[in-house]
């Protein structure tokens, strides 16, 4: 291929942006970025029943929060633009006519109580009704009725759509960059209307002139766009187009089970399938979002980039960058990919662990009055210790609050384990030892009371099982002494003591 690559991810605003949805988007980055090319947002937005308020605002946010931004879109580089359908209207009517002219469309004045007819005395056979080669001529349109009586009723009016005339007794061959030679028997297929005497195109007509006139090269879309290949190619032929090439990207299946995952998947079994949190316009419904319940972009895109697709190596770690360099669309698989969200928090637990503890700390705060007045580098420290065990920020305070202020209680079973007769005169001589440290450093702390422990010849655990009940409340938490030293030697010496006068 010469030109320059050219796709699009072309979503309808008929409600948040889906998991999957933007899967398709990451996958048309990806392979831009790859090509060198450019990456068209289009909104397809010509069935203003279903345009939903709101909707292509959080599919931009969306893509933003990725980190994957489209190159040419709304209000963004229109050199193609508008890439709006609906501002896009006036311009398909002529193409429907072109069709129209070289015979390969025509006018159909078939009533939807006539269709509906039709439907249901097919259905009470047993079979399925199909507008196309086979009772075309037995159906009200331009090429059973005159030429005479057609214009007449287009002079009165009438109500029409204009349908596609698909070819009888041809076998298509057809190509994906995923699922290879596709052969379809030309006489399977329905006339489907291109365009409605309301002024609008169907999906069909604007998908294909758009795609044409901004010179998209090569169309990557979800699976169940797979039945519109045939029609789509016989479309760019019928036009003279040439056409791009297409890749349809593997059906996104539920955790477990069959069938595509799909919100209530989500609602059972506890995880967001939107990438941001989405209030229902009308019902002020709330679905939550990756974004909202803690997850890392990066950990989302590297997640959604493996729905489909592999390297072929071992690796998982992907920076979008290193995901650039690697994808491979001959490499994304033809089987439905399966959706698993213990999976994402995995990568959500690695990416936890790549960002940095300035950046941790300062949202960790934002999100917690108590550290209101907390220095922020103290709380960096904190992280530092306890990352390693969070996967989200939200995790950080069962983690971390011992770290800002005193226990109130004791785990009860813990206790029950730490508590002997000799604990508090135990406890006492350590709050001597820790006093009569000069340095007050973590590693100071611990040969003093471990050589201590030693000399006395008491266990272990006898000392370090209390003590870790006094400064945190629960047997948990980094090393004792790492936690004495954050916290201070008054605050360290509180602690036990209010301990030692509990157990008294
Ligand atoms: N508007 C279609 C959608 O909502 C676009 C399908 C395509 O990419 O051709 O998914």
């Amino acid at each position: 291929m010469t030109n320059t690559v050219r796709v699009r991810f072309a979503p309808s605003p008929t409600g948040p942006l889906h998991i999957g949805g933007v899967r398709t988007a990451l996958f048309n980055y990806l392979f831009a970025k790859k090509h060198n090319g450019t990456f068209v947002l289009r909104i397809e937005d010509t069935d203003q029943n279903r345009y939903v308020k709101g909707a292509e605002n959080y599919i931009v946010e969306a893509l933003n929060w990725c980190g994957i931004p489209f190159d040419e879109g709304p209000g963004k580089n229109e050199k193609f633009g508008p890439y709006r359908q609906s501002e896009r209207k006036t311009l398909y009517k002529q193409y429907a006519d072109t069709l129209i002219a070289s015979g390969n469309a025509y006018y159909a004045f078939d009533t939807a109580e006539t269709l509906d007819f039709h439907r249901k005395d097919h259905e009470a056979k047993g079979k399925t009704f199909i507008y196309n080669w086979h009772n075309r001529l037995k159906l009200t349109n331009s090429l059973s009725l005159s030429k005479e009586e057609t214009q007449a009723k287009l002079d009165a009016g009438e109500d029409y759509v204009i349908r596609f005339k698909s070819p009888q007794d041809e076998t298509l061959h057809l190509k994906d960059m995923i699922r290879g030679d596709i052969k379809i028997d030309t006489n399977i297929l329905d006339d489907k209307i291109l365009f409605k005497s309301d002024g609008m195109p169907t999906y069909h007509l604007a998908n294909i002139v758009d795609d044409h006139l901004m010179q998209i090269t090569h169309v990557i879309r979800g699976e169940e766009w797979l039945p519109s290949l045939a029609l789509h190619y016989l479309l760019y032929k019928a036009f003279g187009w040439e056409a791009p090439e297409f890749a349809h990207l593997p059906l996104i299946l539920k955790p477990t089970g069959k069938g595509k995952l799909s919100k209530r998947d989500g609602d059972k079994l506890g995880f967001p399938v939107f990438p941001l949190e989405w209030e229902d316009p009308k019902t002020h419904d709330i679905s939550r979002g990756y974004k909202e319940d803690g997850y890392f972009p990066d950990a989302v895109v590297n997640f959604l980039a493996f729905l489909g697709w592999n390297p072929g190596t071992e690796q998982e770690i992907f920076s979008l960058d290193e995901l650039i360099n690697a994808f491979d669309i001959a490499r994304v698989n033809k089987a439905g990919a399966r959706f698993d969200p213990d999976k994402i928090t995995w990568f959500n637990h690695h990416y936890m662990q790549t960002q940095s503890n300035d950046a941790l700390a300062e949202a960790f705060k934002s999100q917690h009055d108590t550290l209101g007045n907390i220095d922020v580098n103290y709380i960096a420290l904190v992280i530092g210790l306890v990352k390693e065990r969070a996967t989200f920020i939200s995790d950080f305070w069962d983690l971390t609050y011992y770290f800002f202020k005193a226990p109130k209680q004791y785990d009860e079973k813990a206790a029950k384990k730490a508590f002997k007769d000799d604990t508090s005169e135990i406890m006492g001589q350590i709050v001597a030892l820790i006093n009569a440290i000069d340095e007050f450093s973590a590693e100071n702390l611990q040969t003093t009371i471990k050589s201590w422990i030693t000399s006395n010849e008491i266990g272990f655990g006898k000392v370090m099982m209390p003590l870790r009940l006094a400064l945190v409340g629960a047997l948990q938490g980094p090393d004792v002494f790492d936690i004495m030293f954050m916290i201070g030697k008054t605050e360290t010496v509180s602690r036990i003591k209010a301990m030692v006068s509990k157990l008294q």
